[in-house]
Formats: C-alpha cells, sequence, structure tokens
C-alpha cells in the first residue's frame, strides 16, 4: 500500500509540474501522457516493479523541462530517486547537439537503474515519431533522431531484453543497423 502511495503521490506532482506543457505533436497532446506511458512500458513491457524506478520515470523530464529542483525531488521523493532523476538529466546550460553527444557517451556508465528508465524513454519517444511527426520536423530530422537514438541504446545494451528488443524492432524497420 506504501508503494501505491508515493506512485499517485509521484504522479501528481509530475502532473502538476507538467501542467502547461504539450507534446510536439499535432495534438499538442498533454506532455504528462509521456512520463505515464514511460512509466508503464516498464511495469507493463519490461517487467519492473521497482518503485524507485517508477517514480524516477514519471520525474524523469520534471527538471529538464520545468522550474523543479533537484532539491525538491530530494525533500519529497528522497535519495534514491532523486540519484535515477539526475542521471537522466541533461544539462540544461549545454548546446543541444552537446547534450545529444554527452547522452551517447555516458549511456554505458549509467546505472542499471537509470538505463531502464533511458531505454524506456527512447522506447516511448520512437514511437510517438512513428505515430505522427512532431510539427516542423521533415523526415531527415526523424531519421537522424532514430540514428541519434540507436547510438544511445547501444549503450544501454544488456539491460533489459523486451525493451532492447522492441527498440531493435523499431531500427530495423529503418533499416538503421
Ligand atoms: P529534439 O530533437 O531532442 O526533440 C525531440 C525530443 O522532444 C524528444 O527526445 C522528446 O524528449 C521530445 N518530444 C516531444 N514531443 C515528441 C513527440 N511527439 N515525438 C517524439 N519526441 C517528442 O530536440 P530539439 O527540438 O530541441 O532539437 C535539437 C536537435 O535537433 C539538434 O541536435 C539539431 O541538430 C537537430 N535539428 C535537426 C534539424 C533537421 O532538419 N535535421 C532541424 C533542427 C534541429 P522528452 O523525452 O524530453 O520529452
Ligand atoms: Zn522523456
Amino acid at each position: 500500500m506504501a508503494d501505491v502511495l508515493e506512485i499517485i503521490r509521484c504522479s501528481n506532482f509530475a502532473a502538476i509540474k507538467h501542467k502547461d506543457q504539450r507534446r510536439k505533436d499535432e495534438e499538442k497532446t498533454p506532455y504528462i501522457n509521456h512520463p505515464i506511458g514511460v512509466a508503464n512500458i516498464l511495469t507493463e513491457e519490461a517487467g519492473i516493479a521497482d518503485v524507485a524506478v517508477i517514480q524516477a520515470a514519471l520525474l524523469h523530464d520534471t527538471v529538464e523541462d520545468t522550474d523543479t529542483t533537484f532539491e525538491e525531488i530530494q525533500a519529497l521523493f528522497g535519495e534514491e530517486v532523486t540519484g535515477i532523476v539526475k542521471e537522466v538529466t541533461d544539462e540544461k546550460n549545454l548546446p543541444k547537439l552537446v547534450r545529444k553527444q554527452k547522452q551517447i557517451e555516458h549511456a554505458p556508465h549509467a546505472s542499471y537503474k537509470a538505463k531502464l528508465v533511458k531505454l524506456a524513454d527512447k522506447l516511448y519517444n520512437l514511437r510517438d515519431l512513428n505515430r505522427c511527426t512532431p510539427v516542423g520536423w521533415s523526415q531527415e530530422r526523424v531519421t537522424e533522431y532514430f540514428q541519434w537514438a540507436h547510438k544511445v541504446v547501444e549503450g544501454l545494451k544488456g539491460t533489459n531484453q523486451p525493451m532492447e528488443d522492441s527498440l531493435q524492432q523499431l531500427f530495423k524497420e529503418r533499416n538503421i543497423v
């Protein structure tokens, strides 16, 4: 029961933080669909029931994309969740291209729990790109994103077979090997 309460508290916090944000698709899907969907991939597809991982998945974009601080997460959700969220958060002050390169370099050195969140995040975003092209994106940009994601996922190998198999299938469909 305590776990359920923690997860609801986390979902509520993320929903409040992301309330004014939308995804980049035409329909402007509420942003919170993404962190909830990432957590759902972990529970439904990856077979993960670790509460800290699920909480970190729900919170994974709060610091990167909203005014949330690590101090806030630490105070509300504790050390372990904060540690995972830190590992999956890009440094906001760095240029986009550098951030993308750092994700490739850091992936192999991440902890097991952070790797799980990273895999689920990539899987969700690639499925989202297959579902519909974000507003203003060319097909080249979509392809570049898949190629970059492939490089990150290469560094996450040996973490979770179901998610890695699903990702591999998506890369295969685009002839990325
Ligand atoms: P991204 O290219 O990183 O945008 C993708 C991110 O947006 C995802 O990782 C995801 O992050 C989030 N997102 C929101 N909605 C969706 C959705 N519907 N589908 C998939 N992902 C979604 O960021 P930027 O837009 O900031 O672009 C920066 C990069 O793009 C640069 O590296 C630049 O090189 C490249 N670029 C390429 C161009 C081209 O034409 N080739 C043109 C312009 C830029 P999250 O998980 O955090 O929500
Ligand atoms: Zn994300």
